[in-house]
């Protein structure tokens, strides 16, 4: 995982914190203040696993992605309500306020809460109670349909998450999960109907499969977005396709160490990537899991990877490009963070 213990080359963290971001690959359920997943464990009777606050840190460390969505899963298990989710909701937005994210779209799944009898309207609305609480940053909300669940699954949480997407702010949808098992073709009708209903669409691939998985986004499902997507380096062809259609990526270096994805954040290929021109920015995925922030990731490609200050900028300016806010709007954005006092310091 990246650490401040590996600092090679000096970094203005302090900069990096200060400086308005946005952050387009962030999972609700993975961003949950250890704070506030504690005070839900102690609500539904406590757990083996985790006996005090502290040792939650402990528990989310991963040998390899298979144990990564082991432990999503159990942490899953303690969200069971509409408060649950309106409380984490106000805790996610006060946190990423905290961190002066301004604009962030982010998933949620609604698949995992149906084993509580949770609907997808009232998990979507308690959502969006909580993260409208917070006046200091606007939360976009993307609904994982996470592939584990198989295409018609999927289709059945389309239906449903387009009936409250107007009200909850749903903009988008994406798959999520075990890529190495659900290859994305068999979802291209669900991406079809998600179009027709008036939704973008976003697929992880070429995270933990390979580049045939990342083609098969881009030809069957016609993804505007590509989350991770570093095995994408494994084929040349596929980097020029990307850096040529300016189709976004979003890279999560952090994350990928930690599941095991990337063997180190040397031979992650951000810096390959946005020297080939591709339109890439950079978020945590599953920060509270992973133990990451936004500003950690940018001060890790600083000191780690030589990004320079004007390289932080264009990953944030990336990042405002990739977004799915209105022309109109976006060129707000924009404007927001260039013209922050932070952003020339
Ligand atoms: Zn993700």
């Amino acid at each position: 995982m990246a650490s401040d213990d590996n600092v090679d080359l000096p970094v203005r963290r302090d900069w990096l914190e200060r400086l308005p971001k946005v952050e387009l690959h962030l999972h609700l359920e993975g961003a949950i203040p250890h704070a506030a997943l504690w005070e839900l464990i102690c609500k539904y009777g406590g757990d083996p696993r985790v006996p005090d606050l502290d040792s939650l840190r402990g528990n989310f460390v991963y040998r390899d992605f298979p144990e990564f969505i082991d432990k999503w899963l159990w942490k899953q298990g303690f969200l069971r309500e509409a408060a649950d989710f309106e409380s984490i909701g106000a805790a996610i937005a006060a946190d990423l306020a905290r961190q002066r994210i301004v604009y962030a779209e982010a998933f949620y799944s609604p698949w995992d809460a149906r084993g509580f009898g949770l609907s997808t309207r009232e998990m979507s609305l308690a959502l969006r109670r909580g993260l409208s609480s917070v006046a200091e940053v606007e939360v976009a909300l993307i609904a994982d349909l996470v592939r584990d669940q198989g295409p018609v699954g999927a289709g059945i949480t389309l239906e449903e998450v387009a009936q409250v997407a107007g009200e909850a702010g749903v903009i988008g949808i994406g798959i999520g999960g075990s890529e190495q098992l659900f290859p994305p073709e068999p979802f291209a009708a669900v991406y079809a109907r998600a179009r027709e209903l008036g939704l973008r669409t976003t697929a992880h691939a070429g995270e933990v499969a390979g580049p045939e998985s990342v083609w098969g986004a881009i030809r069957a499902l016609r993804a505007d977005r590509i989350d991770h997507g570093l095995r994408a380096v494994e084929d040349p062809a596929l980097v020029t396709y990307l850096a040529e259609r300016r189709l976004p990526v979003t890279a999560c270096p952090g994350s990928n160490l930690a599941t095991g994805a990337a063997a180190s954040l040397e031979s992650h290929p951000i810096r390959r990537f946005l020297d080939a021109g591709l339109l890439v920015s950079v978020s945590t995925d599953d920060p509270a899991m992973f133990g990451l922030s936004l500003a950690g990731e940018l001060a890790s490609l600083q000191s780690r990877l030589g990004f320079t200050d004007g390289d932080v900028r264009t990953l944030l300016l990336n990042a405002v490009e990739s977004c799915w806010l209105p022309e109109e709007r976006r060129s707000d954005l924009r404007a927001r963070l260039v013209g922050d006092p932070a952003w020339t310091e």
